[in-house]
């Protein structure tokens, strides 16, 4: 069995390599060659901590696993974050375990993966400022991501504490673009694509502020009852998501779904649209929006490359189970 430990991770895997993992597992999942398993995710009744496990197997690539952890809220008050999660990969012939992955690293890298593939295929390709609504640990490998896919000029943020947007700030420095703080209205007037990526309960972005031709990724919303952005935003858009399922159950879907705006039948897999079976953007006036829930075949891609990398680099450490 093969240990990757999260310290490793950093320097194993890029960016450039998630996204394509991750592109290549959402491609797969439209064409039913992989499948995520149900979702476990529930209150552990202690330290207010969130678990769960997310498992599936792609067919096409032969992988099998788990990522199994969830949310402390306490953690940061200990110096860690508040995510934590590792990675099982089995061998899909066997069912032996193959290898056990640090899977904080990788969460982020495969998140901030879904909403960059969103914004290549769904965003206006003229789209020059970038919003972001959140600051949180996310936030900064979202924005990242971004920038790497369109000919960004200008990012404009928001965030609950203003404060915390410092850190988006600097990424933006990074990339030699200016970074305003803005309200709501002028986000929406200004944004041609917008992030979010919030762990909001009620919605923060309204319909009236968001103007035709831009496109959502709303990321935040990964559980029953978080809630980025008003359904009837929602419902005036072409709607996107990794999976339909989970999209409409706890993801940003799930409250257009429940108030009988949108129907499931209406939301397109965005494997569909990398697989060239669904056009995607028709119009240079229609709104998009991307619901990226989260699903595990993202957490297995991108775990799979750690692996890889790991044994070719020499860095895995391999154990007799
Ligand atoms: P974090 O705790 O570091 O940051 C949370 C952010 O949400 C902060 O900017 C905070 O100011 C903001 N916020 C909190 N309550 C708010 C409210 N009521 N209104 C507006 N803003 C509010 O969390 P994080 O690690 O950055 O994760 C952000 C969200 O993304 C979480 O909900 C997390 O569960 C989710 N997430 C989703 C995926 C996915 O695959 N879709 C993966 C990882 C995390």
């Amino acid at each position: 069995m093969i240990i990757v430990p999260e310290r490793e991770i950093a320097w194993l895997v890029s960016d450039a390599d998630c996204f394509a993992a991750v592109e290549r597992v959402f491609a797969s999942m439209a064409k039913k060659s992989a499948s995520n398993l149900p979702v476990v995710r529930e209150a552990i009744g202690h330290l207010d901590a969130i678990y769960g496990v997310k498992s599936g197997i792609d067919r096409e690539g032969l992988v099998l696993g788990l990522k199994s952890g969830g949310f402390w809220p306490n953690n940061v008050s200990r110096g860690l974050t508040n995510h934590q999660s590792t990675i099982m990969l089995f061998n899909a012939d066997t069912g032996e375990c193959r290898a056990v992955v640090g899977a904080n690293l990788l969460t982020a890298l495969r998140t901030a993966a879904a909403s960059a593939i969103s914004i290549k295929y769904l965003s206006r390709p003229d789209s020059k400022v970038l919003g972001i609504i959140g600051a949180g640990h996310q936030s900064t490998f979202q924005l990242k991501a971004a920038l790497q896919q369109r000919a960004f000029e200008k990012v404009v943020g928001w965030n609950i504490v203003p404060q915390h947007l410092a850190r988006l700030e600097t990424v933006a420095a990074e990339h030699g673009l200016p970074f305003e703080r803005v309200d709501l209205d002028t986000l929406g007037a200004q944004a041609d694509v917008i992030i979010t990526i919030t762990s909001s309960f009620d919605p923060i972005l309204r319909a009236g502020q968001v103007r035709p031709g831009t496109h959502l990724a709303c990321m935040g919303t990964d559980t029953k009852g978080k809630q980025e952005v008003d359904a009837r935003l929602l419902a005036n858009a072409t709607v996107f998501t990794d999976e339909v399922a989970q999209a409409v159950t706890m993801g940003e879907t799930q409250h257009a779904v429940a108030e009988g705006l949108v129907d499931a039948s209406a939301i397109i897999a965005i494997g569909a649209v990398i697989n060239g079976d669904h056009s995607g953007r028709v119009s240079a006036e229609e709104i998009t929006l991307f619901d990226g829930t989260g699903v595990a075949l993202q957490d297995l891609a991108v775990a799979s490359v750690a692996v890889e990398r790991a044994v070719a680099t020499g860095v895995a450490t391999t154990i007799a189970f």
